[in-house]
């Protein structure tokens, strides 16, 4: 088993549903070479403002066009690799979040993805460039084959422009909604990892800053590769490919169920494992005064052990052998952390207050991140109604965790009330499915 595959393993566990950002590297492995390559590119000897801004198209369209179809033409060709399939069973097993692409490939989709964002759009369809009539790809295709250069629109003879981000073009939707859906994720440390992209092209670059912990797998270094928690420099389908057997193997052969909602036991975890990085980093520099950290890690230690009770409460009897990996696994970074949390006393000599432990608030406070995503998601431009449903089921199963956390601490459950006003709203959102059957996870 290769430690640094179990170490992109653990951070996934740790911070569950990572985001993904990818770049044009995942798709060498399908025959598409990076434009931006010096020497392999398509854009080769040419230059590249010619072929991939608005300016180069309206100065010379012929030189535009021509070589756009040997483009489009590479795509449709081009088939997904183990990279984009491996990220479509982890999305689909929920293992991972949506899929943010730099790329125009399709090969996202075409490998399984279900949730994911074009930023720099796609060769499915083209845009008239004077009334933004949309027509498929297929009728550039016939235009340019027949002479007709620029290929122009039905309704109003404007010049017809495949739905890519050129060079001096607007961000498409899909950048704004990724960004704007990032950002609703704010109580619980969110992690993004980076695939075959040198980060180098903006805005899409800044993306990762939305998150609090990085993971990068690309084949050159990057300008985050200094903030990122592992960085790994393998063959990306190489990487992905061991990723899912190590996944195939910790569920004893078989390719996991998708895990059930609610099994948020990652969410404590990423949010203690965040605590232990601030308490590392005072050991090194000591900026909060003695009082504020002997609070601070009088909370810490109420928060580890009530973190542990509430996974060891969990019945893991008739889960799948994945599921029992993940709390074994959680478990186990409860211990590393305590031990950590022992020696870090020990050294500064601060000794932890007696403090109540605050994970209820930041589960009540994510089940509200959560519905403010769904609310998001449903506002985007396109909203899929597979992906509705998902953010409901989302949402419903951190109240079923929040419900199940408090009992198992000893709290109030959370107000009947509230669950009664997000099915409402969810209803109102066209919701279909029974929202009640989400917080049976945790039926006593
Ligand atoms: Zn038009």
């Amino acid at each position: 088993m290769d430690s640094r595959i179990s170490d992109l393993l653990g951070l996934i566990f740790r911070f569950p549903a990572p985001w993904v950002l990818t770049g044009a590297g995942i798709s060498t492995e399908s025959g598409i070479p990076d434009f931006r390559s010096p020497g392999t590119g398509l854009w080769e000897k040419m230059d590249p403002m010619e072929f991939s801004s608005v300016e180069g198209l309206r100065r010379n369209p012929r030189a535009f066009f021509t070589h756009g179809l040997q483009t489009i033409d590479t795509i449709l060709n081009a088939q997904p690799n183990t990279g984009h399939i491996v990220l479509g069973q982890l999305q689909q097993a929920r293992l991972i979040g949506p899929i943010v692409t730099q790329n125009v490939d399709d090969l996202h989709r075409r490998g399984g993805a279900i949730h994911y964002y074009e930023v720099h759009g796609h060769f499915r369809t083209a845009s008239c460039m004077s009334c933004r009539n949309q027509v498929p790809i297929s009728e550039v295709v016939s235009q340019v084959e027949r002479g007709q250069i620029p290929p122009v629109c039905g309704y109003c003879g404007g010049t017809l422009k495949p739905d890519v981000v050129l060079f001096g073009d607007m961000m498409p939707a899909d950048y704004q909604e990724a960004s704007l859906l990032a950002g609703r994720y704010q109580y619980i440390p969110k992690l993004m990892i980076v695939i075959g992209s040198s980060l180098t092209v903006s805005p899409v670059n800044y993306l990762p800053l939305e998150f609090n912990r990085i993971a990068i797998i690309n084949n050159t270094p990057t300008p985050m590769d200094y903030k990122a928690d592992l960085v790994l420099r393998e063959q990306i389908g190489e990487v992905m490919g061991g990723l899912w057997d190590e996944i195939v193997a910790l569920n004893e052969g078989n390719s996991p169920e998708p895990v059930p909602y609610g099994f948020n036991f990652g969410h404590l975890i990423a949010y203690l494992d965040n605590e232990m990085r601030f308490l590392a980093g005072q050991k090194t520099r000591m900026t909060a005064s003695r009082e504020s950290l002997a609070r601070h890690t009088g909370y810490i230690k109420a928060d580890l052990e009530a973190a542990q009770s509430i996974i060891q409460a969990f019945p893991a009897i008739g889960r799948q052998p994945l599921e029992k990996a993940m709390l074994q696994f959680y478990l186990a970074e409860i211990e590393r952390m305590n031990k950590e949390f022992a020696v870090w006393s020990s050294e500064t000599g601060i000794e932890p207050n007696a403090e109540q432990s605050r994970l209820n608030k930041l589960l009540q406070d994510n089940f509200k991140d959560n519905v403010n995503a769904f609310l998001t998601y449903t506002n985007e431009t396109e909203p899929l109604p597979d992906l509705v449903e998902h953010f409901a089921a989302c949402a419903a199963g951190c109240f079923g965790f929040w419900s199940f956390s408090s009992r198992i601490l000893g709290l109030p459950v959370p107000l009947q009330d509230e669950w009664e006003n997000f099915k409402k709203t969810a209803k109102k959102h066209r919701v279909r499915q029974d929202l009640d059957q989400f917080l049976e996870l945790f039926s006593p």
